[in-house]
């Protein structure tokens, strides 16, 4: 038996996975991944495959950065592990934190760190419902988000996600989460002018609030841009109408900045890109490249002017909040991203041949829609583009374009029938047209299959 098959059977023996269909994977077989370098994976079959993904939207400084391994080691050996709690911190944590202040806009000062995503919106929904019990409103504490956001797999992260297949396994959402439609105007307003769409779909927020009662809603959490939802990218009109509700209602906004921070628009936070000002910001993914699991909640002056006003203990928090070696990774990360001035290559060279190349895509047959910002790219496939048809079987599509795309040596990823790109922010141009070069290769293969 090959290394990769042995791999294969006691995988499927004894790993379960996340968001699988175990007994399909079994009777297929995992790709195992054994290295990575620069934008490269290497599978156990010696197949040199493109990361379009950057891991799960998360590497996105590329494999293999001296940088972050040796602070890794440095940090382990000095003091791998402390906590935060008991009045203690160490000095990875005390300069993550100050550097994370000095990328936030500037009403946000203050961290409060996790080891993931998840967990970070389960710190949101308890800091916003204590920052209202603090201003004696303990009956603001619902929370709306959106259907088909993502914002995790804990309980509380699947809640305020509004992914229905999640929902239905686990008698989900928890109760005091709403969701309202989700700004997606090529599925869902494909008739309506886009503006116009944008501000009609942020005003269900508006409904939404006045339905249930101002005195109710704590916050409004989204993506700026939705990620696991398939890169959609909301009309312009949207935010600015949201954030005019938010204000009206005195209800806080909540930007999951779990893939949009860090670069991935061309500017460090996608509420920068679109202009919100955030009372909460859950982080999580680039913050370490992906290297260590960490994340957090950047909270605004208000909310921490609150905890730290309340005279009592905020009952909550995780034993690696604060890991001092992945904390220490996350500095390195941040680091390089600002002695290569990364944020900034990304919006001024990056983006534009982005836009351009990845979008020259939309020609193909099979492509209702290519649309990009910054390093986030997503291709609609159609089973007639002309009367905008989509396939009956959207899942299928995408699974089999997928395919396709591995076998030609790149990672896309498929949701319903839109294939979404998240390459890593050191791409180079030349990598870039490869991406395209081999996502083109897929298009027709797919299209030969299902056309
Ligand atoms: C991935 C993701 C999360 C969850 O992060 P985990 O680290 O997987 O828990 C939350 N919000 C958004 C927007 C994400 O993309």
């Amino acid at each position: 038996m090959s290394t990769t098959s042995k791999w294969q059977v006691s995988d499927a023996a004894h790993h379960l996975h996340p968001f699988t269909d175990h007994g399909a994977l079994a009777a297929k077989g995992t790709r195992v991944i054994t290295r990575a370098e620069g934008i490269y994976l290497y599978d156990s079959d010696g197949n040199k495959i493109l990361d379009g993904m950057s891991g799960l939207w998360c590497v996105n400084l590329g494999y293999g950065r001296q940088e972050l391994i040796e602070a890794a080691h440095k940090q382990m050996q000095e003091l791998p592990y402390y906590n935060s709690f008991f009045q203690c911190t160490t000095p990875p944590a005390i300069e993550l934190a100050e550097l994370l202040s000095d990328i936030a806009p500037s009403h946000i000062n203050h961290v409060f760190f996790t080891s993931s995503g998840s967990e970070a919106n389960d710190t949101v929904i308890r800091l916003a419902r204590y920052y209202w019990a603090c201003q004696g409103k303990p009956e603001k504490k619902t929370i709306i988000s959106r259907w088909n956001g993502y914002h995790g797999s804990t309980i509380g992260g699947a809640s305020l996600g509004g992914m229905k297949p999640m929902h239905g396994q686990g008698d989900l959402p928890i109760p005091g989460i709403c969701h309202i439609n989700q700004p997606y105007w090529f599925g869902e307003g494909y008739t309506e002018d886009s503006t116009a769409f944008g501000v009609r779909v942020a005003q269900e927020l508006e409904q939404k609030i006045l339905e249930l009662g101002e005195d109710k809603v704590a916050a409004f959490i989204a993506e700026p841009i939705q990620g696991a939802g398939g890169v959609i990218i909301p009309p312009d009109s949207y935010w600015p109408e949201i954030n005019r509700i938010c204000k009206k209602y005195d209800i806080l906004v909540v930007s999951d900045e779990v893939i949009c921070g860090f670069g991935r628009t061309g500017q460090w936070f996608g509420s920068d890109y679109y202009g919100v000002k955030a009372d909460l910001m859950p982080i999580a993914k680039g913050l370490s490249s992906g290297y260590m699991p960490i994340g957090g909640v950047l909270v605004s002056d208000r909310v921490s002017q609150a905890l730290k006003q309340s005279g009592e203990d905020f009952n909550h928090g995780y034993t690696y909040s604060g890991h001092p070696t992945a904390a220490a990774v996350a500095v390195a990360t941040l680091k390089v991203m600002h002695s290569e001035d990364l944020v900034t290559r990304v919006r001024d060279e990056l983006t534009p041949y982005y836009a351009q190349a990845f979008g020259s895509l939309a020609d193909h047959p099979l492509v209702g829609e290519v649309r990009t910002t910054g390093l986030l790219g997503a291709i609609e496939l159609m089973q007639d583009k002309a009367s905008h048809s989509f396939f009956a079987e959207k899942g299928a599509a995408g699974n089999c374009c997928r395919d396709f795309s591995i076998a030609n040596g790149l990672v896309m990823r498929g949701v319903g029938s839109t294939m979404i790109t998240c390459p890593p922010l050191v791409i180079t141009k030349s990598e870039i047209d490869l991406l395209v070069e081999r996502a083109r290769k897929t298009l027709d293969d797919t299209a030969a299959q299902l056309l």
